[in-house]
This record gives C-alpha cells, structure tokens and sequence, in this order.
C-alpha cells in the first residue's frame, strides 16, 4: 500500500516543483520498530503477538498517531498509515509529524485483564521511541480511552513521572480533553457542511449510507442525523441495514449494544439485511466508509452511485479506483482532510497537558470547527483552480507545508 500511497506524494511533487530531496526523504518511513510481545493469558498459557510502532516523518514535529489493534495488521499497513498521518497533521496545520503503531490481536478475543496486559506490553516495548517531545500516541481502530489510559500509566511509571502528553485520547478524568471522542465524525461533519453549497448538499433531501458502526461512524450518523439527512443504510463487520424510510442511529447503536451488530436493526419503514459490500453500492448522495482501507477498488468502483464520498476511514478508496470514480465525476473529501479532526482535537490535548490549563468544550468544538473550514476551504479552492480531485489538492496543500520545514533546514548538505 505505502508503493501505491507514495503516486498521491509524487503527483504533488511534480506539480509543486518541489526539490528532489524532498521526495526522496518523504518517500521512506524514518524509523519502524517491530516487538513481539509476550502475554500470560487468563488460561496460564503463553501468546506472543507481533506489534509495530512506525515515525515516518518528524520535520514539523513530533510524530502523531494510533495504535490499532487488529487481526489482519501488518508492517506495510502500519508504514503506509503513518505515511497518511504525516500528511494529514500537515493538512491539519498541526506541529506534528506522522506515526502510527499496531498489533495483530483480535481483541473481540481477548478478556478485559488479557486486553490491559497487551496494552502495557505495547507501551513497555515502544517506551524509549515514546515521548511528548519524541512520539505521541492515540486510539485507532479497536483501542479506545480505557487502553490509552492502561497504556498512559505504564508510561508513566517506566518514565518515573507523570507524563500526560505523551497520549492523547485518554479518559476526561485521566488529563483527556473534552470533544476528543467524537472529534474525528465531527471534523468530517464540519468539512461536509462547509461544502454543502458547493455540492449542491440539501440536508432535507440528502441520502446518506454509512459503511461501519464502531465511534467514527456512530458520531458521523447521530450528526448528520441531527441535521436532516437521511441515514438509509448503515452495516458493521457483522453486516448491514437498508430503510429507504430512514434509521435512527441511536436505535441501531442500542441494536448493536444489545446484539454485537447493527444486523437486524430496525428503521422505520421495510428495513432490509444487506451486507458490507452491498452497502457501498447503494444509491444515495453520501457514502461514508468509515471502517478499513481498499473497501472500493477495481473490483466495485464501477457500482458506486454515491457522487460525493466522505472518507472517514483511512484509504478505504485503492488508488486504481480512487482514478477511476473522480475521472467518472464523483467527488471524494479524502481521508487526510476529512477525518483529521481527531488528530486535531489531539493536539488541543496536548496542548492543555502540557500547560496545565484545561478549555471547556465549546472552545474545543469552535477550534475544530475553524480549524476543518480553514484547510477545507484552501483544498476546494486548490481543487478548483488546478482542476484536480481533492485529494491531490489535500497532498499539494499538505506538501508545501512540509516541504518548507525540510527546506527550511536547508537542502544542500
Ligand atoms: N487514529 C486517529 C487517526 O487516524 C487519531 C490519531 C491521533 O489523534 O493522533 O487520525
């Protein structure tokens, strides 16, 4: 994935005239480290699970990123996210290079005891890589506050100290920020609404299908909800729902609490099972895929109707069919801009740690909310100007940043 991710840097190199060295450092992680953890599990028995923390870029500053914890990770899949979070901490204008770290667990498996020792494990292992002035972490896919809590306090005590700002995404009560939870669905949230007028969105009529149901896709569903558009399919790695009549997303959480997934949730006209895959091709004006990367490929492109796509998970579009649906005319607020806003209100929270000084949330929300116009408004000017998909503007915008603190430093030696 990174080989194919390193076309979106070279396309904006090219475009940008940006001076070689620039590309070939961006083209390679700085620093990835594999540890293979060892766990004492409930039963006495011993498991070992392959983990990874990868620093690709620090030229504007720490590396910023998660940890995913997830059966199917893999090296290239940890180097490729961190690659993205470089971008998207520069799309952001946040102080921050990018990282991402994971381990192939699937935690589904796992007992609350088991889950907290890989937790500490993992921090045990990355501690020296780990820092609020080194690498800073976060929750991704299938880690939450409570492992970054578990995970804060090992740091803490291997550091001898308290070290709040070298995690961000902790529990409130534990030095969190307030918005952290739904940032993520909110800054996507704010990025759509912005462009509503530009792409003729009508809240009131809009139709909206939602691939994933775990807390990006969850808040995306329960604000755009709010706000008049009509949630008509939503579908978890269990499966999926279709009601052209509408779904609550507060029923199909409660369904999902209740059950393990959305499967079988009721809407409120002739609600029908529908899977994953099926999801994606459904007709309506936004389609958020807000759960893994390559979802829409070569293989489905051509059967999606959605024209505008909202991606809130990282790279659920391949390269192949990212080509292929904005050359047909469909329009994609890619990953880097769209779900930025969960590394955004990171910062907040690293910011309140290290001053000691904590915001209320309205203050939070109106940071984010000015923070996703900003970036989104310079990337649809970008994209109207050049006449290029957004996301290339998302890699131009986010490369001129970078580049001026790599040239910044000079380029000669
Ligand atoms: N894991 C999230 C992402 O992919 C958040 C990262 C962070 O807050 O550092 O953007």
């Amino acid at each position: 994935m990174l080989a194919k991710s390193r076309e979106n840097l070279r396309l904006a190199c090219d475009r940008l005239s940006i001076h070689p060295d620039v590309f070939e450092e961006l083209k390679w992680p700085r620093e990835t480290l594999s540890a293979t953890l060892l766990i004492r599990m409930d039963d006495g028995s011993r498991r070992a699970f392959k983990s990874w923390r990868c620093r690709y870029n620090d030229r504007r500053g720490p590396t910023k990123g998660g940890v995913r914890f997830h059966s199917n990770v893999s090296l290239d899949e940890i180097e490729t996210l961190a690659f993205w979070m470089t971008f998207k901490c520069a799309v952001a204008n946040l102080p921050f290079g990018g990282a991402k770290g994971g381990v192939c667990v699937d935690t589904k498996k796992l007992s609350a005891s088991e889950l907290e020792r890989v937790s500490r494990a993992y921090i045990e292992a990355f501690a020296p890589f780990v820092g609020p002035d080194r690498d800073i972490l976060a929750p991704d896919m299938y880690t939450n506050g409570i492992v970054i809590a578990w995970m804060s306090d090992e740091y803490s005590s291997i550091s001898g100290q308290a070290s709040p700002s070298a995690l961000t995404g902790k529990p409130l009560a534990f030095g969190g920020t307030h918005g952290r939870l739904d940032a993520t669905a909110r800054g996507g949230y704010y990025a759509l609404r912005h462009l509503e007028a530009s792409l003729s969105l009508d809240p009131d009529n809009a139709t909206v299908a939602i691939q994933g149901f775990g807390n990006v896709g969850y808040h995306c569903a329960k604000l755009l909800h709010a706000d008049g558009y009509r949630i008509i399919a939503i579908s978890d790695s269990g499966g999926g729902v279709y009601d052209s009549s509408g779904l609550d997303p507060l029923a199909v959480m409660q369904h999902k609490h209740e059950t393990g997934s959305v499967r079988g949730a009721k809407g409120h006209g002739k609600t029908k099972a529908i899977s994953n895959a099926e999801l994606l091709t459904i007709e309506c004006d936004v389609l958020v895929p807000a759960a893994l990367e390559q979802q829409i490929t070569l293989e489905n492109c051509e059967e999606i109707s959605a024209k505008i796509i909202l991606e809130m998970a990282n790279g659920p579009v391949s390269h192949e069919a990212d080509s292929k649906l904005s050359a047909k005319g469909h329009v994609i607020v890619p990953d880097i801009l769209a779900n930025s806003g969960g590394v955004t209100v990171s910062h907040l929270e690293w910011v309140q740690n290290r001053s000691g000084f904590y915001w209320d949330q309205s203050h939070v929300r109106d940071h984010l909310k000015k923070t996703m116009e900003t970036e989104t408004q310079a990337i649809w000017a970008l994209h109207n100007e050049m006449a290029i998909p957004m996301r290339d503007a998302a890699y131009i915008h986010g490369l001129r940043r970078i580049a001026e603190s790599v040239e910044a430093r000079g380029t000669s030696a």
